[in-house]
């Protein structure tokens, strides 16, 4: 497990973090969203997971464009990302962001 030398964040474009052992991740916003690790969205409470999905409903033009309104360290080994769609359960691991950018791992 490695941890961030750095995270670049862009509200309306995803993540970017420079790895300490050199890698760097390229985390898209709507990458980020449907793989929300809290319990609602993956089911872990042995309900069925209430994944996100992109709004493609042409009728529902009004949907504003999904953005994070914040992000916030939480003790040293994750973040937490406050989407603008009201969403803030998601605590992100470094080691959880690791393998979104690293499928294949
Ligand atoms: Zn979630």
């Amino acid at each position: 497990m490695s941890n961030p030398e750095h995270i670049a964040i862009s509200k309306s474009r995803g993540i970017e973090i420079d790895w300490q052992d050199g890698r760097h991740s390229t985390l898209p916003l709507e990458l980020l969203r449907r793989e929300c690790p809290c319990a609602n969205c993956t089911g872990a409470h042995g309900t069925p997971p209430q994944k996100w999905q992109p709004d493609t409903n042409p009728l529902r033009t009004f949907t504003p464009k999904l953005k994070m309104e914040s992000v916030e360290q939480v003790g040293g080994y994750a973040i937490r990302i406050f989407w603008n769609d009201g969403h803030n359960a998601g605590i992100y691991s470094y080691d959880h962001l690791r393998k979104l950018a690293e499928p294949v791992e």
